[in-house]
């Protein structure tokens, strides 16, 4: 037996493990201290309440002879939630039909697993710095990766290269870890460059419900994205839905390559490979979409919101050059006196007692940039962006 001999081209994620020994071990020599936590991506405020009725009466059904359910007819998504997610993209004016629409446990496996349609001889072409799970998992399939520089220069939003033949395009708007987002502008010239090379985007939505009026939420607001692109989406940092697990792939009949059709090897490969969300969840993400629950989600992501808008503030005030927080929850900011991420975050470890993610953790362009987020406590955030400015 071999095992797969790509895994040894994976970087060792040191990131978090470092993050937590450092937090551990101040905790541990200040037991009384007052640590704001501003690094996890996770969410914070509880699931909706139409959410919780709707998994109760999910569950009393389950209880029952008679309404019990077990393996869904369907790995894709019961058509109740294909529906009310086709509807949730047709209220923002995008047409997506229930068949398009692929329901899986998360972005992050779809992300992940929809490396299994694609030949192993394509290019990948990945921004940087990035959500680690596009690299590593065609690290492991054992693809070319060649990265699109993001900085300062391009507000971290990289635009296609001339004379750059990639096969598949990983874009995330809004984006992780910077919370950049792209324009329609933007977003056009990336589909042009996709259909010029006959490439596909795969277009990561995760955050697209923190998106002002006005900016691109979806790739297919794009005309010609039907063709080229793939989205995922995901309920986890939208509806609270980090530890449900539920999310969607978005694939067009019309993007096809010598004749076979993208959404017929999704379909497949799910098919063989998963067997469903589960029921109870399926109906909780089918109330996220509902009216209610729409404006319930909406007071939750209005709070996160608030909080991005004093981290911005922060911003405004220190002089530090920053992005995002206006469409997203995280913000992205250049450490001040030109120290590196890890230095940074010592110092505001140690002298400010806040947690931040340092920018090299994402990639090469992280380098001296550092990541917080808005998805912590009202009151807290608060209080954190008084200690950075040093009252
Ligand atoms: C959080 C996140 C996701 C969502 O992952 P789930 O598996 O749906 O929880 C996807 N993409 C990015 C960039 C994220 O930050």
């Amino acid at each position: 037996m071999k095992l797969n001999h790509n895994f040894q081209n994976l970087e060792q994620s040191y990131l978090f493990v470092t993050i937590a020994q450092k937090v551990n071990a101040y905790t541990a020599a200040h037991p009384d201290n007052h640590l704001i936590r501003m690094g996890i991506g996770d969410v914070t405020l509880p699931l909706a309440p139409v959410v919780i009725e709707a998994m109760h009466k999910a569950t009393d059904e389950m209880a029952r002879k008679e309404t019990f359910r077990g393996y869904s007819p369907d790995s894709n998504g019961y058509p109740f939630l294909r529906e009310a997610i086709a509807g949730y993209y047709q209220g923002f004016g995008v047409d997506v039909q229930a068949s398009e629409v692929f329901v899986g446990d998360g972005a992050k496996s779809d992300v992940g697993n929809i490396v299994d349609i694609f030949d192993s001889a394509n290019t990948i072409l990945v921004p940087d710095p990035v959500y680690p799970v596009y690299v590593d998992t065609n690290i492991m399939a054992g693809r070319k990766i060649v990265y699109a520089d993001a900085n300062k220069g391009n507000g971290f939003l990289p635009m296609p290269k001339e004379g750059h033949k990639v096969d598949v395009i990983y874009l995330c708007s809004p984006n992780n870890p910077t919370g950049a987002v792209y324009n329609k502008e933007q977003l056009t010239a990336w589909v042009d460059y996709a259909l010029d090379q006959g490439a596909v985007i795969l277009f990561d939505a995760a955050y697209e419900c923190f998106v002002n009026p006005g900016l691109p939420r979806s790739i297919f607001e794009i005309p010609g994205a039907e063709k080229c692109a793939i989205e995922f989406g995901s309920l986890s940092k939208t509806a609270g839905f980090t530890g449900m697990r539920c999310g969607y792939t978005v694939i067009k009949p019309q993007l096809e390559a010598d004749g076979v059709q993208a959404a017929a090897l999704w379909q497949r490969r799910q098919g063989s490979k998963f067997n469903g969300v589960n029921y109870v969840t399926q109906r909780a993400a089918e109330a996220v979409f509902s009216k209610e629950g729409q404006k319930q989600i909406q007071e939750n992501i209005a709070y996160y919101k608030r909080n991005a808008q004093v981290m911005v503030q922060a911003m405004k005030d220190m002089g530090l050059w920053y992005t995002g927080g206006e469409n997203s929850p995280y913000v992205w900011f250049q450490c001040p006196e030109g120290k590196s991420g890890w230095e940074y975050f010592d110092y505001l470890l140690n002298e400010k007692e806040i947690v931040g993610t340092p920018g090299e953790g994402f990639g090469k362009n992280g380098a001296g940039c550092m990541r917080l987020s808005a998805f912590g406590d009202a009151q807290k955030t608060v209080e954190a962006m008084e200690r950075l400015k040093g009252r």
